[in-house]
Parts: C-alpha cells; structure tokens; sequence
C-alpha cells in the first residue's frame, strides 16, 4: 500500500501493545502549545492529527491502554505499559478522534497547517519552523 494515496495508517506505542489504525485523508494535522498537552506529553508541544472516530479500529492493546478525564468532557489515553500518549477525545469535537502524529508508522505528508493555542506556548522553546495560522479554540487549553 502507498503511503501518500492510503485510505488509512497505522500507529502505535513505543512498547508495541497498543495498535490502530485511522481513516485518511487527515481533518487535519495541528501543533497544540496548550498547557495541559504540554504536561500530558511531558512536551513543549504535541502535534495532533484529526481523524474520523468511525474510521477509527483499535487493533490490539485494548487491556493496556488507559484512558485518563483530564476534564469532564474530554479524555487521553495512553498506554498503560510503556506510557506512550497516544489519543484525544472530546464532546467540543464530537466524531473526531485526535492521534498523536508521532505514534504513525508513516508520517509522510500530514504537514502541520496550524498552532492552536499558540498564546500559551512555552519560552524555552523557539519555534523555526515554517510560519503557520494561529488559532485559540477559546481561552482554556484543549479539553
Ligand atoms: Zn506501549
Ligand atoms: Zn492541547
């Protein structure tokens, strides 16, 4: 199978127990520079990829993986052997689920378009990347 043309890829955690795979083309692909991404990845940033929850196949790891509230209406889970963040839900996106771009297998061509909560990014870190739009989904953080 292609990478670029793939009607979906596969992702997983560091430790291998934990499998999916996502429906392409991606919603989206975003860096988040909220505060509670940072702390949840241990990151300056995280960068997520939007997909579709009903493409969406969990293929192995499902007695592993946690999933942590990190707000009422929003989770992350993760891997519970080897703690590798790997998604995102929540009802502000219903029918999306966010994966974490570098838990791919294959990257290839999901280009960042965006830095949402760019206002709360770190100053330890500079960013020399390519100049992308700036989007504060509200005041908060991405929960
Ligand atoms: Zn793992
Ligand atoms: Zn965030």
């Amino acid at each position: 199978m292609s990478t670029a043309g793939a009607a979906s890829r596969a992702g997983g955690c560091l430790c291998g127990a934990v499998r999916y795979r996502v429906g392409m083309p991606a919603l989206w692909v975003a860096h988040c520079h909220c505060s509670m991404c940072r702390r949840a990845q241990g990151a300056a940033f995280v960068t997520w990829v939007g997909t579709a929850t009903d493409r969406f196949v969990l293929e192995s790891g499902r007695e592993v993986l946690q999933r942590f509230h990190s707000s009422p209406q929003a989770t992350r889970s993760f891997c519970g052997r080897c703690g590798s963040p790997l998604f995102f839900e929540s009802s502000r996106w219903p029918g999306e689920t966010h994966v974490t771009l570098a838990s791919l297998d294959d990257a290839g061509g999901l280009e960042p378009q965006a830095h949402a909560y760019w206002n709360s990014r770190v100053s330890w870190c500079e960013w020399h990347g390519r100049e992308l739009v700036h989007v504060e989904p509200d005041q908060g953080g991405s929960d």
